[in-house]
């Protein structure tokens, strides 16, 4: 297949999609691989959906044909040392110039040696765990609804994995990353699909983390709206002490600040996109599929002269993905497969962050308490 092009309003966009290999998949991307703006976006990839159905594969990785084109370059964990290099001289360059450039985005990816469970996942995934409910269908534990009529699958749900009360929940080395970033003045924002509160846990402040899908820090009403008291919800859930209720208009159930289906995003969310994406000089991707909007559709917004990191088990998304193995790579983007953590090490060692790495995950490591150990059976 050759390269594609469509003209809209006065922008082209190229693809192009290489017979055997679906991970060169070059993508949505103006001349010199710019990418969309904001608004324009949602258009191109409503009109380029029909195509990428019909014949490529943006969100297959051939891992094995990679291994082979890429072998020279990589160690024996299966990271590719170039890439690692060429990242971590990224952001070498922006420690220079001591401006807070960096975007992250986060998936479940991030979360997963924390041993939080993945939404998606067939078999080990969040969804599939909560048969024993006996749900309508897997979503319902998100739906507002059925919480209302309910609420013992989502009560048993967030007892489980309530952020800061289990040892093994505890922040993993990606997130610990994250806090450094922010320590050396490097992080613009960390917008996470997360609910598990690690980025927090992990020793970044409030305002550099943007959860999109919220948190359980706080707790509202479902029917008034009021603020409760996020100790006392947290004390009713882990104890099991029944449905906590709303002490202003006491008929309505309380539920921590999780986005459920039908609740709006954060109006947050849609400010700082707006003030951050233009400022934005590099863009880590970390553990995500890329399948929930709004959030997926955030590397796409992102200005053309934003470099993009993708660190995942496999290829998603509509990066143009170099190796970073070849002197003369143009490319803007970067692909890592392999879970986030290994290759977030390997990141650190480049920069020489592995001891303070190590410090700052121990710092933030989760000890269960006498209470919270009972809490937690
Ligand atoms: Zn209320």
């Amino acid at each position: 297949m050759g390269i594609q092009r469509i003209q809209l309003f006065n922008k082209v966009y190229y693809f192009s999609a290489p017979a055997r290999c679906s991970r060169q998949v070059r993508s949505i991307g103006t001349p010199g691989g710019g990418c969309c703006s904001y608004h324009t976006v949602p258009v191109v990839s409503k009109l380029l959906t029909p195509w990428i159905r019909s014949g490529i594969q943006l969100q297959r990785c051939n891992l094995s044909s990679h291994s082979k084109s890429a072998s020279s370059g990589k160690q024996n964990d299966g990271i590719h040392s170039e890439t690692v290099r060429t990242v971590a001289k990224w952001i070498q360059d922006l420690e220079k110039q001591g401006l807070p450039k960096i975007i992250v985005l986060c998936g479940a990816g991030v979360s997963v040696a924390a041993g939080i469970p993945d939404f998606r996942s067939p078999g080990t995934g969040l969804y599939d765990n909560l048969q024993k409910y006996n749900l309508p269908y897997p979503e319902a534990v998100f739906d507002l609804d059925y919480y209302r009529q309910r609420p013992q699958a989502f009560l048993s749900l967030a007892k489980e994995i309530w952020p800061g009360v289990q040892e093994q929940h505890s922040p993993t080395l990606t997130h610990s990353f994250l806090a450094l970033l922010e320590q050396n003045n490097l992080l613009l924002r960390c917008y996470t699909q997360n609910i598990d509160g690690l980025e927090f846990l992990g020793g970044m402040s409030s305002d550099k983390i943007m959860e999109c899908h919220g948190h359980f820090r706080s707790a509202s009403c479902i029917r008034c709206g009021s603020p409760a008291d996020i100790e006392k919800v947290k004390e009713s859930i882990l104890q099991q002490q029944g449905t906590p209720m709303c002490e202003q208009c006491h008929i309505g159930h309380v539920k921590p600040d999780i986005v459920f289906f039908g609740e709006a995003l954060p109006p947050r969310l849609n400010l700082l996109i707006q003030n951050d994406l233009p400022r934005a000089s590099l863009m880590l991707i970390l553990g995500t599929s890329l399948q929930v909007v709004p959030v997926s559709l955030i590397p796409d917004w992102v200005p053309s002269s934003c470099r993009r990191v993708l660190l995942n088990r496999e290829l998603v998304g509509n990066l143009a993905i170099g190796t970073g193995s070849h002197p003369n790579e143009k490319s803007r983007d970067l692909f890592q497969a392999g879970d986030c953590d290994d290759s977030i090490l390997a990141i650190c060692r480049a920069l020489g962050w592995e001891d303070l790495l190590r410090k700052q995950n121990e710092a933030t490591r989760i000890r269960a308490t006498a209470t919270t150990t009972m809490d937690a059976k």
